[in-house]
């Protein structure tokens, strides 16, 4: 039987991830902080670990125990992740750090946990949870959006390392997805940029994230890193989701003046 572990599975895209990878008969650990939350996916015969990914002994932990149980990892997908929005003057560089300790650091140091088995049995699979936020960019997500930048270009170098040893690296690019990250993206921003100087872009962006996040729902997402798991040659990227493949198109095809403009005009939409 095929083992997975699947980041962020108390919630949205990682919780349905994990569902969807038990269904296709993998022997699935759901890891993430709050593990109360994942009462439901262990009713389902989903493994359950507590983790946290700004700790290397968490995670450290988690990893020994998949191996001390099945004696194996086949899949590995990094999805804990959260928006850390604000004006670039306004996030204290401690709150910036950390964001890269979740969504980047985290997901790397999971690489290196699990790398080793997988270059023993000379297969596996990691799949990055990046964001259409790893090409595309918005005012007040300067934090966010470098971090998935960084998923994306740190996916791309490891693709390369990781091809002699039978291992393949897959992005996924989700655009609009009906989980909590957009709340909690949009109270970071309110907390650090509301009430000042970049209020009137952070009422704007509020609106233009509140339509984003009533689009698709998880399982769009989910189904798709399921497929990517389970091709037999994937692709080096999946987008999908609301807003995905416009998006990804117009920045594709635009200069940055030209794609400036069309995500300002999309903002003003919104007061
Ligand atoms: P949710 O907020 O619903 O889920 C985020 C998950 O990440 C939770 O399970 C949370 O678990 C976990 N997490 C956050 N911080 C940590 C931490 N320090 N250690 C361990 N786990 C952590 O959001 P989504 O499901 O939407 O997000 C999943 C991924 O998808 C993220 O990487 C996000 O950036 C990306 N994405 C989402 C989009 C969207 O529109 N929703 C669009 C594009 C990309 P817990 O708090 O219990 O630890």
């Amino acid at each position: 039987m095929k083992v997975a572990l699947v980041t962020g599975a108390s919630s949205g895209i990682g919780e349905t991830t994990a569902v969807e990878l038990r269904k296709a008969g993998y022997t699935v650990y759901a890891a993430a902080r709050r593990v109360q939350r994942m009462e439901g996916l262990a009713a389902q015969g989903i493994r359950v670990l507590e983790m946290d990914v700004t700790s290397d002994e968490s995670m450290a932990e988690g990893v020994g125990k998949i191996i001390a149980e099945t004696g194996r990892i086949d899949v590995l997908v990094n999805n804990a992740g959260y928006g850390s929005y604000g004006a670039v003057e306004d996030v204290p560089l401690d709150e910036a750090r950390y964001q890269f300790e979740v969504n980047v650091f985290g997901l790397a140091r999971l690489v290196q946990l699990v790398a080793p088995h997988m270059r023993e049995q000379r297969s596996g699979r990691i799949v990055n949870v990046s964001s259409i936020g790893g090409r595309i960019y918005e005012p007040l997500g300067a934090w966010y959006h470098s971090t998935k930048f960084a998923v994306e270009g740190l996916s791309d170098s490891l693709r390369l390392e990781l091809k002699p040893f039978g291992i393949d690296v897959v992005v996924i690019q989700p655009g609009g997805i009906k989980t909590e990250w957009g709340g909690i993206a949009v109270e970071n921003m309110r907390k650090t940029s509301g009430g000042g100087a970049y209020d009137r872009q952070v009422r704007q962006l509020a609106g233009f994230h509140g339509q984003m996040s009533r689009a698709s729902e998880p399982k769009v997402i989910a189904d798709v890193i399921t497929r990517a798991a389970e091709a037999k040659r994937p692709r080096t990227r999946y987008s999908a989701g609301f807003g995905a493949k416009p998006m990804l198109f117009a920045r594709g095809v635009l200069p940055d003046r030209a794609f400036d403009a069309l995500f300002l005009g999309l903002m003003r939409r919104f007061g």
